[in-house]
């Protein structure tokens, strides 16, 4: 059998009757990981089911657009309520995530609760905590993955239009509008589904990429004019400092894409973003073709993700000290980097 078969055989049997249910999602959740726990929070609760989703912590502006975001508890800021629901929980969905460790200040809760756990996710390495596990590094994205799981269930006709917009929501994020290697006819397949139940691309994607404040337009003059381009490493470096975010303003998700300029130069592989944060110095990887950020980011960073895509919270405390690790080590792989 195939494993979403298998998945979806260990869904409906923990689910005879209406069950209390909870959806999580990584730390700082972006567009796939809030659109496939709305999405999946809809479907169930028109299934019966009492639905909460918990994230770990906020998620950007221009996001909140999704039905059901009013409803989401934000575990930082209402971690009684939200440990409550989790050990209540018949069943935990974890989406857009592998491991515990992704869920931030929620590990320790997921940990402890009892409820029968399912996860879906694409992301590389997956660790063995789950009841069943629908994981495949091949999908775009988490929402594809709930689109097929969607059409496994048979439940193509629960998808309102609200349901497809969030799932088409994270196709087009985490695919970078259709441009990345993962994006294949399936995933096209999907996103045909979702127009014909009514979601107009024009409108979703100007709700998604016209809403930004101006300061962000500024941070990026600030970090393409600071860019580091190492020729001999077809690598590009991208970092804002402290003081840009104190100068010129700073929220969250604001420096959405902005590793992916890097990448459009010409005769480039690499792109790295790093920049200091709330929790330490955040990194973001991204290569053209072959070169691994996953294996990069989580051997030397602490990190993790896909081939094309990872991202780490530095384990060093100093933007200088990441950025002169970072530099060494591109160079110590400078054989496998294609140019
Ligand atoms: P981003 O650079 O957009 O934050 O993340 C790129 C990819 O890497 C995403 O799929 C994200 O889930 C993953 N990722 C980001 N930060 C981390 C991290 O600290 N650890 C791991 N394992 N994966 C991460
Ligand atoms: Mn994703």
């Amino acid at each position: 059998m195939q494993k979403l078969e298998l998945f979806t055989q260990a869904v409906r049997e923990a689910l005879p009757e209406p069950k209390n249910i909870v959806i999580t999602n990584h730390i700082n959740p972006d567009g796939d990981a809030v659109g496939s726990a709305l999405a999946l929070a809809a479907l169930l609760q028109s299934e019966g089911h009492q639905v909460q989703v918990i994230m770990p912590n906020d998620y950007a502006a221009n996001l909140k657009w999704l039905e059901g975001s009013d409803q989401v508890f934000i575990f930082a800021r209402q971690q009684a309520q939200s440990e409550q629901t989790l050990a209540m929980a018949d069943v935990i969905f974890h989406l857009d995530y592998n491991s515990l460790k992704r869920s931030g200040p929620m590990q320790e809760a997921l940990e402890k609760a009892s409820a029968t756990k399912f996860v879906i996710d694409h992301h590389q390495q997956p660790e063995d905590f789950a009841d069943a596990l629908y994981s495949d590094t091949t999908m775009s994205s988490t929402c594809e993955m709930i689109y097929h799981f969607t059409v496994a269930m048979g439940w193509q006709s629960k998808v309102s239009l609200a349901v497809a917009e969030a799932i088409y929501l994270g196709l087009v994020t985490d695919t970078g509008n259709f441009r990345f290697a993962s994006t294949t006819s399936a995933t096209h397949q999907a996103a045909a589904f979702l127009l014909e139940k009514g979601v107009n691309p024009g409108t979703l994607t100007s709700r998604i990429y016209d809403s930004n404040p101006p300061a962000r337009l500024r941070l990026l003059s600030r970090m393409l004019n600071r860019m580091e381009v190492q020729e001999e490493l077809s690598a590009v470096i991208l970092s804002l400092e402290a003081k840009d975010f104190e100068e010129l303003g700073y929220e969250k998700g604001i420096l959405e894409g902005f590793v992916n300029y890097g990448l459009s130069l010409q005769g480039i592989e690499i792109s790295v973003l790093a920049y200091p944060g709330a929790e330490g110095v955040k990194m973001s990887f991204r290569s053209k073709t072959t070169f691994d950020v996953n294996t990069f980011a989580r051997t030397y960073f602490n990190g993790g993700g896909h081939t094309n895509a990872a991202g780490a919270l530095s384990p060093y405390k100093t933007l200088e000290e990441t950025l002169s690790h970072l530099r060494k080590h591109l160079k110590d792989h400078q054989d496998e980097i294609p140019s």
